[in-house]
């Protein structure tokens, strides 16, 4: 593994550099009213310089502006990059809370080791998310939308040899998004490529890195075309065993109260809201097993009627009820127009903690100081 240690003393503090042009107040509100998801940003961004001289540097939060790129820079050529998504909430009595970033934090340094990038010291990636709600808080909207935080780092050196990049640039951006629900529930419909592959053994599958989403947009437009709305992908191996969305992980609820989701184990994207599900579950006494979970299975579960809901699972969507699967060779229904019961209940209780209804049994919401 690669050791890229970080000169001098760590310092978290990061300098707040407010714009002199915000968005007047007035657009700001239309702006928020209904936003489509990754498409309203907000005043400001949080950015962070490495080098091999200087380690983490110049920590900023500033006003959101383009970066000047060099043709030679190096994450154009060898896609040296990786990035999170997690969430900040305005609860009933106006604090604002993020859901488990420390776990965030976690991640992201395990893709950077994983990409042989310089971690961003834990410490100093929440510091730089707090700031930047802090700075950007009238942005975070009110009831059940959320501000979609986006945390991402790239290689940033002007050279074309190919090795590590010895110049890196972290930055987080933000956008209010609203509840991904509105406009009713609908479950979703699966397509499951036969063909593409997202992650192999030894490979990049569980860094959550922009090469995976590009490995898996084909798939993604094949879903589209064929009336579907996201990718179910196999194991790169023996295509027999399911893994998880494009962005999204994956749970199958039987009739005898027992849940299975495949198990991680390097192809797969270890997500917070997978592991804050499998804790859930187990909390009201059900039986959650990680395993692997065959196609075949799969199939045979919901033509027998033991599979009595399947739901996906990630931080923009929370959780969504899958209603349907296909390929080219077969279909499977697991529910027509409903969400699960479980489904359902998983959802509530999760958003409920998250916007401070349902009290936080796990230490699992950190409020943000707006006032540093
Ligand atoms: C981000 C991501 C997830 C979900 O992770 P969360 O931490 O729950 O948001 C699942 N699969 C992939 C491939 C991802 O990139």
């Amino acid at each position: 593994m690669l050791d890229v240690t970080t000169p001098g003393e760590q310092d978290s503090s990061i300098e707040v550099l407010p714009t002199s042009t915000p968005v007047p107040a007035e657009d700001r509100r239309s702006l928020m009213a209904d936003p489509a998801f990754g498409s309203v940003f907000t005043d400001h961004m949080a950015t962070i310089r490495w080098n091999g001289e200087r380690g983490w540097h110049n920590a900023q939060v500033r006003a959101r502006a383009p970066f000047p790129i060099d043709p030679a820079c190096s994450v154009l050529h060898y896609a040296q990059e990786i990035f999170e998504g997690l969430k900040a909430y305005r609860q009933a009595d106006d604090r604002i809370a993020l859901f488990r970033p420390a776990q965030n934090a976690r991640r992201f340094a395990d893709s950077a080791r994983r990409m042989a990038m310089p971690p961003v010291p834990e410490e100093l990636f929440l510091a730089a998310i707090k700031a930047l709600v802090a700075t950007d808080c009238d942005w975070v909207p009110h009831g059940e939308g959320s501000l979609y935080l986006r945390p991402f780092m790239f290689s940033s050196e002007a050279f074309l040899g190919v090795r590590p990049s010895n110049e890196y640039t972290f930055c987080v951006i933000a956008c209010p998004v609203g509840n991904y629900f509105k406009g009713g529930v609908k479950p979703l419909n699966l397509w499951l490529s036969e063909e593409h592959s997202r992650a192999a053994p030894g490979g990049t599958g569980a860094a959550k890195c922009g090469g995976n989403y590009a490995a898996g947009l084909l798939a993604q437009a094949e879903a589209q075309q064929n009336g579907c709305d996201q990718v179910v992908f196999l194991d790169a191996v023996e295509h027999r065993w399911i893994e998880e969305l494009g962005g999204m992980n994956l749970f199958f609820v039987m009739n005898d109260n027992s849940i299975v989701t495949p198990q991680l184990g390097g192809t797969i994207l270890p997500g917070i809201t997978r592991s804050s599900i499998i804790t859930l579950a187990r909390d009201c006494g059900l039986s959650v097993e990680e395993r692997r979970y065959a196609i075949t299975e799969w199939r045979n579960d919901a033509a027998s009627g033991r599979l009595i809901e399947a739901f996906a699972c990630g931080t923009a969507a929370v959780v969504a009820g899958i209603g349907s699967a296909r390929s080219a060779s077969f279909e499977l229904t697991v529910a027509d127009r409903q969400t699960g019961r479980l489904t359902k209940a998983l959802r509530d209780e999760l958003i409920g903690m998250q916007l401070g209804h349902i009290p936080d049994r796990h230490g699992w919401i950190d409020i943000v100081d707006l006032t540093a």
